[in-house]
């Protein structure tokens, strides 16, 4: 966030959505010095957000460039907070992702410290990465967000951006963008986790394996629990979000076959990625789009929020549109 370009005079602002993304965005224009109110029709618990696993990790969003330098932002930013909150439930860990050669990710030039290890992954796999990221713990870091905005989140659900108040309004619905823009390009991403017992995990490294989506594997340590994933399947807004107690134990025993010993089962979320082939960052009049974050969403979501920061700076309050 670069101080020298100045503040933008106050504006009344509105963001629709109480996710990673919605939250994380008002923070950051509050801390520009508007009047910043979230209206969101669910909350915590009860968001996509919530049921994230959640690692700083670029996974199914798309520009890459765009993504590289979202993801950069929001790794410092993190990093930071991990330092100066510890009541923010971010952590830094050290990564090992699994690879089937030593060439880099598409996304290596926005991890300042990532090598490339020659030998064995523990996931099995011939080669991997090594790199140090965040790891977010939604239960903690949602209310943290929340806690740092000036007015209480409004529950209520928006029928029509138009009707919303406010010199500019931002549109952080996630997959409800689909209802509110008609937005036929964004697609639910259905996505499981268990959540374990720590048994024999190490408590300091995150685990991965992306290389076959149909067998995707992830251990996430948490504070005082384990996440372990995954699964992408393309799926209907109204999917029963109930998590697939089959899945699950496919997931666990992936895990254990790869010699890993995770404590005792402790539960299971899932939740819809809000997937588009862009992440829609862009003005339309005085709505500024910000949605479609795939399975990125903690990942981006402080260099999206600094965007938006920056494009408010051409909002004219006097005649409530953006220029
Ligand atoms: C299993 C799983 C694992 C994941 N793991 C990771 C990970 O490791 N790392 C990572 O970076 N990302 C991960 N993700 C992806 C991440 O969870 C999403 O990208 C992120 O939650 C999207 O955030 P959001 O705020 O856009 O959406 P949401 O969390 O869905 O929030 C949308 C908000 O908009 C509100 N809303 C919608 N429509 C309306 C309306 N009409 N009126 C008012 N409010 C409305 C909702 O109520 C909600 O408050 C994972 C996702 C899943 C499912």
């Amino acid at each position: 966030m670069d101080p020298s370009e100045g503040r933008s005079p106050e504006l009344h602002v509105t963001v629709v959505g109480a996710g990673v993304i919605g939250l994380t965005t008002a923070v950051v224009l509050q801390r520009d010095g508007h009047r910043v109110q979230v209206i969101a029709a669910e909350r915590g618990e009860r968001t996509t957000s919530a049921a994230a696993a959640a690692l700083w990790y670029p996974f199914r969003a798309s520009p890459p460039e765009r993504v590289n330098a979202w993801s950069r932002k929001s790794l410092d930013e993190l990093t930071r907070i991990a330092r100066e909150h510890p009541e923010a439930g971010v952590d830094v860990l050290t990564c090992l992702e699994s690879a089937d050669d030593t060439r880099p990710p598409w996304w290596a030039p926005c991890v300042p410290d990532l090598s490339i290890d020659a030998g064995p992954h523990p996931l099995g796999a011939p080669h991997g990465f090594r790199f140090t990221a965040p790891r977010i713990e939604p239960s903690l870091h949602l209310p943290w967000l929340e806690s740092q905005l000036d007015s209480p989140v409004r529950v209520e659900r928006v029928q029509s951006l138009a009707a919303v108040e406010g010199d500019c309004v931002v549109n952080c619905t996630g997959l409800g963008a689909r209802a509110l823009t008609g937005d036929a390009e964004l697609l639910g991403l259905y996505g499981q986790v268990a959540i374990t017992e720590p048994g024999d995990i190490d408590p300091d490294v995150a685990l991965g394996d992306e290389r076959d989506e149909s067998a995707l594997i992830y251990v996430i340590p948490r504070r005082r629990e384990i996440v372990i994933g995954g699964c992408v399947v393309p799926s209907a807004d109204d999917r029963s979000l109930v998590p697939d107690p089959e899945r699950t134990d496919a997931m666990l025993q992936r895990v254990r076959a790869a010699g890993l010993r995770p404590g005792r089962l402790a539960g299971a979320r899932a939740g819809l990625r809000p997937y588009r082939n862009a992440v829609r960052l862009e003005r339309e009049g005085r709505v500024i789009h910000n949605y479609g974050h795939g399975g990125a969403g903690y990942t981006l979501a402080w260099g999206c929020a600094d965007e938006v920061r920056s494009m408010m700076r051409h909002v004219d309050a006097s005649t409530r549109c953006c220029v």
